[in-house]
């Protein structure tokens, strides 16, 4: 099968007039139409299938694959599949049922009161709601953190390429540690890809993080860290909402008034080293010896950041080009819609725009494409349009003349043209009332 469009952003370097890709296709794609192929058939086709064998400018490209179908897009960009480099679906029903919050413990209350009232089966749809929406906002791949590891096997044919991560809180009980990260590789397991998510230092025992890091090379981490100021000011000054809340339920309170958060997760890991590439979602407030410490270390690990969400807190300034200088991987996504309005990365992206205006459309591009996919460790497969990689693909609207990747980041519609893994996909409305 060949594609053209207009324009082709490869992430590889200048963008292709009148390109065309070819893909390699696949048997399943003759199945009667609405029929879904079962996963048995979905795995039993050949590693290439669906993936770009071949880019280039049209001429060419059809030349080489004559005799191929070819799917003209027109006047359109097209691009590689969005990544969302950190949310949570299970909360995507929580849209706009926390008003902003002036502390952020208030928030973490608010929370913890909406979950009271959710069952796994409204969890169950609220997962697939995020499905849809994440789809129409052009997004092909979600690195997900899900607090019901045990709830991912209902989803085995998940229109979007999922990353699930077990999000692990041992605050009540950290003599569990070792039981809970058990029962999550376990229930991980029914994933094709998957990673373990300590929450967050408040949250998470020190335990709960090494066993994390000890569950084997291929178990993806990420965790939240640094995100407010009242985590700060919990771990530096011992003092503080969130230190009274946490005090109050019961956590051990003795690795607080010592360190910043960020000595503390590096302390715990190894120090200077980190044995993995953690993705570490938020790093919004860092201190001076932060840097110091975030210039030594000589894993520099993928940095999350959530530009709505952090507005919606009213954090302290992302300081996304210090830490990009120093080397750090700096990745969107859209955390959980109960600190946001929608699954949108292109949203993402304009807010992350006007917090730093002079950042290129290209560099901000990159945080949703070429970024995240090495977050994944997938700089091999996804985020680029090449040849070998993994045929998730999206379309835009594009006017000539106009500088393309000003065009993407500009971009505030829906997408109504996407293929993941080779195959076109069908764009849903969402469902009644979710949005
Ligand atoms: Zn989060």
């Amino acid at each position: 099968m060949i594609v053209r469009a207009r324009v082709v952003a490869t992430m590889d370097g200048a963008p292709i007039k009148n390109g065309a890709i070819a893909i390699s296709g696949d048997r399943i794609d003759d199945s009667p139409p609405g029929s879904s192929p079962s996963r048995a058939a979905r795995l039993s086709r050949s590693a290439s299938a669906g993936s770009i064998v071949d880019v280039g400018k049209f001429s060419e490209v059809s030349a080489r694959h004559s005799g191929e179908k070819i799917i003209d897009l027109g006047e359109q960009a097209l691009l590689p599949g969005l990544i969302n480099a950190h949310c949570h679906l299970d909360y995507t029903c929580l849209r706009r049922k926390i008003p902003r919050e002036k502390s952020f413990t208030d928030w973490i209350r608010a929370i913890n009161a909406e979950k009271s009232k959710l069952s796994p089966e409204d969890y169950i749809v609220s997962i697939n709601e995020g499905f849809v929406e994440a789809k129409q906002f052009g997004t092909t791949t979600i690195a997900n953190l899900t607090a019901f590891p045990d709830l991912i096997r209902q989803f085995p044919d998940a229109p979007i390429r999922m990353w699930w991560f077990a999000e692990l809180i041992d605050v009540r009980s950290p003599d569990r540690a070792k039981e809970f990260v058990a029962f999550a590789i376990e229930s991980l397991k029914s994933a094709q890809n998957y990673g373990l998510a300590p929450h967050a230092l408040f949250t998470a025992s020190k335990n709960l993080y090494q066993r994390c890091q000890e569950a084997g090379k291929d178990v993806l981490l990420t965790t939240h860290l640094a995100e407010s100021r009242e985590e700060m000011e919990m771990f530096r000054d011992a003092s503080g909402p969130l230190y009274e809340f946490m005090k109050n339920i019961g956590r051990d309170m003795r690795d607080c008034g010592h360190e910043t958060p960020l000595a503390l997760f590096l302390g715990a890991h190894g120090g200077h080293v980190l044995p993995k590439r953690w993705v570490v979602a938020h790093l919004n407030e860092l201190t001076e010896s932060d840097f110091e410490l975030l210039e030594k270390i000589r894993t520099k690990f993928h940095v999350a950041h959530s530009p709505r969400s952090h507005d919606y807190f009213g954090h302290s300034p992302f300081q996304s080009e210090r830490l990009r200088r120093l080397g750090f991987n700096i990745c969107l996504g859209t955390d959980s819609l109960a600190s946001n309005e929608s699954l949108s990365l292109f949203a993402e992206m304009r807010a992350f725009q006007r917090s730093e205006p002079e950042s290129s459309p290209e560099k901000i591009f990159e945080m949703v494409t070429v970024n995240p996919a090495s977050a994944l460790r997938q700089q091999n497969t996804l985020g680029r349009i090449r040849p070998g990689f993994r045929a998730d693909l999206i379309a835009i609207p594009c006017r000539e003349g106009r500088d393309l990747f000003g065009e993407i980041v500009a971009f505030d519609g829906e997408v109504d043209w996407i293929m993941a893994n080779g195959r076109t996909q069908s764009i849903q409305s969402p469902a009644a009332g979710s949005v």
